[in-house]
């Protein structure tokens, strides 16, 4: 449950599994913004092929991988959702307790398609953009109706505006380590430890089956 306040940081995420690219993304939102990071569970994403882990395995996880900050906080809003879940959806329901503003944090491969989220005009009455790039998607877009400013702490004021950071992160993603694992490889070096810990204790993403 979150705290009533003006502003909430949310970055979203199917995080199967949740690895060091995206803590990094976390940790520089953070660095930026100097607010805590909420990590959002998407448990059926509209946008994309079903997850591999079970819900309740990528929640452990993005506990897991949450632990060692308390700036770090895993949600799970969108839990009870039933059929694909919306960011917009999920902001009308947290409107109540978050008076003012919402930070979206995401990679930079994601905000080209944006303009493809459910009730995408609407988007920026709701929240601000914070867009860490990623290699290989390092050509940013502004989505139409959100205003480019330079100023990281100016997407906290209010919604329609997106910074775009100028650092790029590492290039990890989970799709790679679901196949390094399919295959057989290893995965110690691109999830914490307490994660590769718990991946390896429950089989997880041996075999590609989907939840
Ligand atoms: P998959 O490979 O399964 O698509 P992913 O690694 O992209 O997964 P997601 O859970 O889909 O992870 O991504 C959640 C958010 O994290 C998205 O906004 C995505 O752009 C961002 N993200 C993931 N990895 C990175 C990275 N290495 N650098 C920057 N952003 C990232």
């Amino acid at each position: 449950m979150v705290r009533r306040s003006t502003k909430l940081i949310l970055f979203g995420g199917t995080f199967d599994p949740i690895h060091r690219g995206h803590l990094e993304v976390a940790a520089y939102a953070h660095k930026l913004l100097n607010l805590p990071i909420h990590l959002l569970l998407a448990p059926h994403p509209q946008l994309r092929p079903p997850c591999e882990a079970s819900y309740e395995d990528r929640w452990s996880m993005l506990q897991l991988a949450c632990s060692s900050s308390s700036e770090l906080i895993p949600v799970d809003f969108e839990k009870h959702t039933v059929g694909p879940t919306h960011t917009i959806s999920t902001l009308e329901h947290l409107r109540v307790r978050v008076r003012e503003n919402f930070v979206w944090v995401l990679g930079s491969d994601a905000i080209a398609n944006v303009h493809l989220w459910y009730r995408a005009p609407e988007l920026p009455n709701w929240l601000s953009f914070f867009v860490v790039k990623r290699p290989g998607f390092l050509d940013v877009q502004p989505p139409r109706g959100f205003e480019l400013v330079d100023d990281a702490k100016k997407v906290v004021k209010r919604p329609g505006y997106i910074y775009i950071a100028s650092q790029s992160t590492i290039d990890f993603s989970a799709t790679v380590i679901r196949d390094n694992r399919h295959q057989g490889k290893d995965i110690a070096h691109l999830v914490t430890q307490p994660v590769y810990d718990y991946i390896i204790s429950k089989h997880i993403y041996q075999t590609k089956d989907s939840c």
